[in-house]
C-alpha cells in the first residue's frame, strides 16, 4: 500500500520530533512545513485551542493540498484566571521569548502560595482535509508552577511546570516520558486510532 502523506503543521523542531516519534507506527509518511517552503504563516485568531488547531489545519491543508495534522497548545494557570492560555507563546510580547515569558509568569505569581499554583498544559489536535475536519482530540497534563527552573529538556514553560505524579518538571523528563504523559502526547494518542481508521478506509 502506498503510504498516504500527512503534513504536520509545525516549523518547531521540538514539536516535530515529538509528533514524528508518537506517530511512527502509522502507515503514513509525515512531512513537515519545512518540506513546503512556499507556505505562508497561518494566523491564530480563534477563541479556543481547538478553533486555532482547525484553522491552522485548514490553512496548511489548502496550501499543501494534503491532509494536515495541526495542533495548538498552551499553559493555563488557575491563579491567573487561565492565563497565559491562547497567548502562551507571546505572553511577554514580541519578539517571542521563553525566558521573558517565564520571567513574567514567575513575577505574576510571586504572592501566590504553592498550593494555589495549579496549572495545566492543554493541547488540541485536528486532522484536516481542505476545509473539512476529519478528526479532533484534546489532551491535558496537570501540574504546579515552581519558581526555580529545573531541567534542560523540552521548551517553553517546561522548566517551571512541576508534575506531582512524577516529582519532576516536564523539562526534567526524558523525551520519551514527556511524549507519553504530555498534553500533546495524550491528544495524539487519542487521535492516532482515528487516523489509522481514516487511512485504512481511504
Ligand atoms: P503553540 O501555539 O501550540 O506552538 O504553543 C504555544 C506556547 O505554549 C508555546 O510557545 C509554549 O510557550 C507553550 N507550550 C505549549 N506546549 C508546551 C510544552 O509542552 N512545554 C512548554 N511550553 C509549552
Amino acid at each position: 500500500m502506498k503510504p498516504r502523506e500527512i503534513v504536520i503543521a509545525t516549523r518547531n523542531l521540538g514539536k516535530l520530533r515529538e509528533l514524528q516519534h508518537l506517530t511512527r507506527s502509522l502507515p503514513v509518511e509525515f512531512r513537515s512545513l519545512a518540506d513546503f517552503p512556499q507556505t505562508t504563516e497561518a494566523e491564530e485568531t480563534g477563541n479556543s485551542f481547538m478553533a486555532n488547531a482547525v484553522a491552522k489545519g485548514v490553512h496548511y491543508s489548502l496550501e499543501t493540498g494534503r491532509w494536515t495534522l495541526a495542533d495548538d497548545s498552551g499553559l493555563e494557570v488557575d491563579a491567573l484566571g487561565g492565563e497565559p492560555g491562547l497567548y502562551s507563546a507571546r505572553f511577554a510580547g514580541e519578539p517571542r521569548s521563553d525566558d521573558a515569558n517565564n520571567a513574567k509568569l514567575i513575577q505574576l505569581l510571586q504572592n501566590t502560595p504553592p498550593e494555589k499554583r495549579t496549572a495545566r498544559f492543554r493541547c488540541a489536535v485536528a486532522l484536516v482535509d481542505g476545509r473539512h475536519t476529519l478528526a479532533t482530540a484534546e489532551g491535558v497534563i496537570e501540574g504546579v508552577i515552581v519558581d526555580e527552573p529545573r531541567g534542560d529538556n523540552g521548551f517553553g514553560y517546561d522548566p517551571h511546570f512541576w508534575v506531582p505524579e512524577h516529582n519532576m518538571t516536564t523539562a526534567e523528563m526524558k523525551p520519551e516520558v514527556k511524549n507519553r504523559v504530555s498534553h500533546r502526547g495524550r491528544a495524539l494518542a487519542a487521535i492516532i486510532p482515528e487516523i489509522e481508521r481514516l487511512v485504512s478506509q481511504s
